[in-house]
């Protein structure tokens, strides 16, 4: 997605070879204008897929799925990473190792909002090693729902996550992947997109 790779060649942080700051536009400030393209590019991926519920993780992942469940026309569910008071009734649960906390935590999502009926798309900001992405996709299964796929703002080819989910049989839309962040560059796969 070419204006999103400009966003990031203006506005990414490299922080090391590993990570990148998008605190303008995704992950502290936000960028509506932005977010909604977003939201119709992952719309326009998955439309034949009859999705009925996004399913993403609190906090970043939110903004990117509110759009393009606005696109669909579908819920989108936010799985929290504390279990807050009034979380009371029946819920699933995964574990998830942060790449950015290098901790590990639970996720939840009450069981009320995904059934055995729903065809869930996954989103998320990043996708590094998997982690959080294989999180949510364990809550997905435990409800029995259909996973459709997984669309990603911005995958790091670099690290092993988008490789493995797709050797295992799961469609991955990325809509920017960078190839390096060697040396402070930003550097893009090729997508012809
Ligand atoms: P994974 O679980 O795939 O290893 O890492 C993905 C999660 O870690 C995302 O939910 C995202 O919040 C965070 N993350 C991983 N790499 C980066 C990065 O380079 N920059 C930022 N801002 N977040 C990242």
């Amino acid at each position: 997605m070419e204006i999103l790779q400009q966003r990031i060649e203006q506005n990414g942080n490299v922080l090391s070879d590993t990570v990148l700051k998008v605190d303008t536009f995704l992950n502290h400030q936000i960028d509506p204008q932005l977010m909604q393209l977003i939201g119709q590019e992952f719309a326009s991926r998955f439309k034949g897929s009859n999705i009925t519920k996004i399913v993403t993780l609190e906090s970043s992942g939110i903004a990117p799925s509110v759009m393009a469940g606005l696109e669909l026309g579908v819920p989108v569910v936010f799985a929290r990473k504390k279990k807050s008071l009034t979380l009371v009734d029946d819920f699933y649960r995964a574990e998830v190792y942060s790449f950015t906390k290098k901790e590990t935590n639970d996720i939840f999502v009450a069981k009320d909002f995904i059934s055995a009926n729903d065809v869930v798309l996954v989103i998320d900001d990043f996708l590094a090693n998997g982690q959080a992405a294989r999180g949510i996709i364990s809550i997905v299964e435990q409800a029995a729902a259909t996973l459709a796929g997984v669309g990603i703002v911005i995958e790091k080819g670099f690290q092993n996550g988008g490789k493995e989910l797709r050797e295992s049989g799961i469609r991955v839309e990325s809509l920017a992947i960078i190839e390096s962040l060697h040396g402070g560059n930003v550097e893009f796969r090729n997508q012809n997109r």
